[in-house]
């Protein structure tokens, strides 16, 4: 930022110049998302059904687009949905709340053919995002599944940290 270089991404997934980014931002009131080394929001509030402000400005920060594997749909074009159904007693939490688009969202259901999430437990490298459990039909193994569509960067810096601890491995 103090340097005008690099990129910023919008919430339509559209990338532009720091110049610009700064441009359009004049007269708004900047908000600072405070994520953890995960890339988790650390600041939460809770107490209603639908996502505030803030909790909507973390998830765009965090997730980026919609959460179900393969789908490309951005923020812009993405509600919150309760990870654990608010209906079933899921909170309206950060940590219980991802971005799914209208389609993906609308395929979320206890029937045979319903898709079904999950937060991703402290075992996955993909910790504290939304697995996506596709029904029987598409995946019989019923795994839960991550998007890295709007987390490329991420997906290359964990498959170079991978190589370079295989290559350290076979080094030592
Ligand atoms: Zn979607």
């Amino acid at each position: 930022l103090e340097n005008g270089t690099g990129v910023a991404t919008t919430n339509t997934g559209t990338q532009i110049s720091i110049n610009e980014a700064l441009k359009m931002a004049e007269g708004t009131h900047p908000v600072i998302a405070v994520l953890d080394g995960d890339g988790m929001p650390l600041y939460l509030q809770r107490s209603r059904r639908t996502a505030n402000r803030a909790q909507r400005l973390a998830l765009i920060a965090r997730d980026k687009g919609c959460t179900r594997p393969g789908c490309e749909q951005p923020a812009s074009m993405c509600a919150a949905h309760h990870v654990n159904d608010w209906a079933k007693g899921g909170p309206t939490d950060i940590n219980n709340l991802t971005l799914a688009c209208d389609h993906c969202h609308a395929l979320i259901n206890d029937g045979p053919d319903g898709w079904k999430t999950v937060v991703m437990g402290k075992d996955s490298p993909h910790r504290g995002r939304t697995g996506w459990i596709a029904p029987k039909s598409v995946d019989p193994t019923g795994t839960p599944r991550v998007n890295d569509r709007h987390h490329v960067g991420q997906s290359i810096a964990t498959a170079i940290d991978s190589s370079c601890r295989k290559w350290r491995s076979r080094a030592a």
